[in-house]
């Protein structure tokens, strides 16, 4: 029997979409990436295709994925970075030897190298992260609305006013408390 895995909640932002992969973080945290397998199938879905992933290796990237979920918070709340976040993200760049390759057709692509695909794809995870947290990319870093999630989204909107890391769920989730909440006041009206 296949084993039922949660969904992947799936941005358009490398980093953030990693961080993603645990949700929930201040309700019942929702772990996307269960096993090493899981994580293998999503990282294919960016484009960072790997064979194989050790268990250990699963544990480098959720620690990798803690410590963008740190900095870019602080990040966000204008605080300093954490300095062991800060660390672990220039480990995992530093160890990455992924490189960008231009196909026939004009596209971007990561070529990892064959040694160790993993670390090389936690590599281009990392760089994006410290591209985000540096300011450097045309967008603002905030923090979701929902008070179980407070997930740190990157916020390309031309108004820069978004309020949940994803529109399907988090938002969907709150314009539903909205509309019971304002049925139930003026279901009281009534009586
Ligand atoms: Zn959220």
């Amino acid at each position: 029997m296949r084993a039922e895995f949660p969904d992947f909640r799936l941005g358009a932002v490398l980093a953030t979409s990693f961080t993603g992969t645990l949700s929930e973080r201040h309700g019942e945290a929702v772990e996307r990436i269960p096993t090493p397998r899981r994580l293998v199938d999503w990282l294919a879905i960016y484009g960072l295709d790997v064979d194989t992933c050790t268990p250990d290796q699963l544990d480098l990237a959720r620690e990798l994925r803690e410590s963008i979920h740190a900095a870019a918070t602080a990040a966000a709340l204008q605080d300093p970075l954490p300095a062991c976040a800060v660390r672990t993200l220039n480990d995992r760049s530093g160890q990455g030897r992924a490189t960008a390759m231009l196909t026939p057709e004009g596209k971007h692509r990561w070529q990892l190298g064959p040694a160790s695909a993993l670390e090389d794809a936690l590599g281009v995870i990392a760089a994006d992260a410290i591209a985000i947290v540096a300011g450097e990319r045309d967008g603002r870093l905030a923090l979701c609305a929902s008070p179980t999630c407070r997930a740190a989204f990157f916020d390309t909107s031309r108004s820069r006013t978004r309020r949940w890391c994803d529109m399907n769920t988090c938002g969907n989730r709150q314009k539903k408390a909205r509309f019971h909440a304002n049925q139930n006041r003026s279901a009281k009206a009534a009586e």
